[in-house]
């Protein structure tokens, strides 16, 4: 197919960014440049490898630019992608083994690099997790840009281009954000990538709507194409007809119409229509997460995940590092409580750290979260002690992820007081008040959530992790994705149950996985008595006015009647149209 088609052509993907676009394509083919191969002779040797140095350094400072350059716009943590990208660049491995086959085979020795590359993707790609494939991703982009500057090839600079573009590429890489003027990017569609993938996470971090998952987008689409993005419903429209932008037009209008009943929901008190008391609280991986003024709108962070900091640092923090990140997040929340979540190593988020920890077959249900901790008692107490002294700058909370049972709780709770005994003999402040509650997102915790409940001042509920375990589907792997279901009766009898557990036990109960956030399932939520959502702070107002709008009574007949039903399929439509009545009364 090529611009001069006109035919109008719908094409299906994942929405992974919210929002609608319409504009020309721009296709970003990837440049697969031929690496030439020829001999070095040796007495040339030296200036070869003085060539691959200065290539590794100019690589560095190009993507050290860009990180810079896309703090401003996304925020540090988001930006961390690009500390990935250095490690790659330096990976010992990657480059002891280059210049030892350069020493071997005596070619040149952007010829050696790309081969050792290739040899690692290819290892790489025998591994099906996610994870790795992410990591494949910035190989590919990191290794580029190398064999560019050994090449001397420029990158093309799509942020000339005057008029903004929807950028349609196989494999919208990260750094590729860097190429452009973001003001310019319209939207991005791709072939490749997930809910999860980097360029997905930094494009709704950016507000820029984008669909990934069309197949053969290079072969569907060529520049200049006018098209149609839709980032709700993750529809592609080639070439458009007049009526379907006309259709476009108003569902973009009734989107903004909509985004801003939602807003006004901010200043308003965080009750339910019949006066019952709810809190909302946002989700962060660090201090930078909590947007300005959130405060005034919301009770306060109720997950603040600190793994993502140590895999940003790449290593474990020491106590001091940790306490100037945790207190910076505490008094950014200006008194509000923040729930400061001990680290979740482990699963997909793995990385070199847990090297100590050994190959797992199964790292989700392996070696992760509390059970690591519990077996590094320096690593835990040096973060407890670091959590402990923030407490001293305003209201924090402990969380203890993956429990499975009570024992845990009370062994974490051992070492929280004497985390607190030593600060004490230090002279060091901290409260001594401060709350202990756990996760639970295992079904052996769910199943005993009453017993544990004895031993915490509060409970936090994982869906992510509690509809994965509950269901033996992999949260991130496609194909089985479809198996995902949160309107599973047995996740609906689970939640209940859960929080039923800890009302008995006369203690608070939240949710902060993502179904936290999700518009359809929060007034179940809050009719089983969820008293806490945590969610994306970009969630915040959407779900503050669904609550608002909700009567609990309303929402309890919806749980009674819901936990009734037998078929996910059918809990499903009942909670859409309870949405569907509740949000009519509103948008007209
Ligand atoms: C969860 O499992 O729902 C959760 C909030 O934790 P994470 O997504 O970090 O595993
Ligand atoms: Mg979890």
């Amino acid at each position: 197919m090529n611009s001069q088609q006109t035919e109008e052509k719908a094409l299906k993907g994942l929405a992974v960014s919210k929002g609608i676009a319409y504009g020309e394509a721009f296709v970003m083919l990837k440049r697969d440049v031929e690496t030439p191969v020829y001999e070095i002779r040796d007495a040339d040797k030296p200036a070869e490898i003085k060539r691959f140095q200065d290539a590794i350094v100019k690589t560095r400072n190009e993507i050290q630019e860009l990180k810079s350059k896309l703090v401003k716009d996304v925020g540090e943590a988001e930006s961390a992608i690009f500390d990935a990208h250095l490690m790659v660049l330096e990976d010992v491995a990657i480059i002891q083994e280059t210049l030892q086959t350069f020493e071997r085979e005596h070619f040149n020795i952007e010829y050696c690099y790309s081969s050792v590359i290739n040899k690692f993707i290819s290892a790489f790609e025998r591994i099906e997790d996610s994870f790795i494939l992410e990591r494949i991703a910035d190989l590919r982009d990191v290794s580029r840009r190398v064999l560019d500057n050994l090449l001397g090839v420029e990158a093309p600079k799509i942020g000339t281009f005057s008029d903004p573009l929807i950028l349609v590429s196989s494999d919208f890489a990260p750094s590729d954000f860097a190429l452009v003027d973001k003001t310019k990017i319209l939207a991005i569609v791709t072939e490749k990538g997930s809910q999860t993938s980097h360029t997905a996470i930094l494009s709704r971090s950016l507000g820029i709507p984008c669909i990934v998952g069309i197949p053969n987008v290079e072969d569907e689409i060529s520049s200049g194409m006018f098209m149609l993005v839709d980032g709700y419903k993750g529809s592609l429209i080639l070439n458009p007809s007049a009526q379907i932008l006309r259709h476009y037009t108003e569902v973009e209008s009734v989107h903004r119409e909509v985004q801003k009943i939602f807003d006004s929901s901010l200043p308003f008190p965080a009750e339910t229509s019949d006066g019952v008391k709810f809190q909302v609280k946002i989700n962060i991986s660090s201090s930078e997460d909590i947007p300005d003024g959130a405060m005034n709108y919301c009770d306060g962070v109720g997950l603040f995940r600190t793994e993502n900091f140590f895999l940003d640092c790449g290593t474990f923090p020491d106590e001091e590092t940790q306490f100037a990140a945790y207190k910076k997040a505490v008094e950014k929340a200006g008194g509000k409580p923040v729930i400061i979540r001990t680290i979740d190593l482990g699963g997909d988020k793995n990385l070199n750290l847990m090297k100590l920890a050994g190959k797992e077959e199964n790292p989700f249900m392996g070696y992760r979260a509390i059970r690591f901790c519990l077996d590094h008692k320096d690593i835990f107490m040096a973060q407890l002690r670091a959590i402990l002294r923030a407490s001293a700058y305003g209201k924090v909370k402990i969380l203890l992820p993956m429990i499975s049972s009570i024992r845990e709780v009370e062994r974490a709770r051992i070492w929280i007081d004497e985390a607190k005994g030593e600060l004490t003999a230090l002279k060091k402040p901290f409260d001594s008040s401060v709350q202990v509650g756990a996760m639970i997102e295992v079904p052996s915790a769910a199943a005993t959530a009453d017993i544990i409940a004895e031993a915490c001042d509060f409970i936090s509920i994982g869906t992510n992790d509690l509809i994965q375990y509950l269901l033996a589907v992999d949260r991130v792997n496609d194909m089985v994705a479809y198996l995902y279901e949160p309107t599973h009766p047995a996740v609906i009898r689970t939640l209940n149950f859960v929080v039923e557990a800890a009302h008995k036990a006369k203690i608070p109960v939240g949710v902060c996985g993502e179904l936290a956030a999700d518009p359809v399932f929060v007034p179940l939520l809050l009719g089983m008595g969820v008293d806490e959502f945590s969610i994306s702070p970009k969630s915040l107002s959407e779900i503050k006015f669904l609550l608002q709008k909700t009567s609990f009574e309303a929402a309890k007949n919806l749980r009674d009647e819901v936990l009734s039903i037998k078929r996910s399929r059918h809990v499903i439509s009942r909670l859409r149209s309870f949405h569907y009545e509740l949000m009519r009364l509103y948008v007209k």
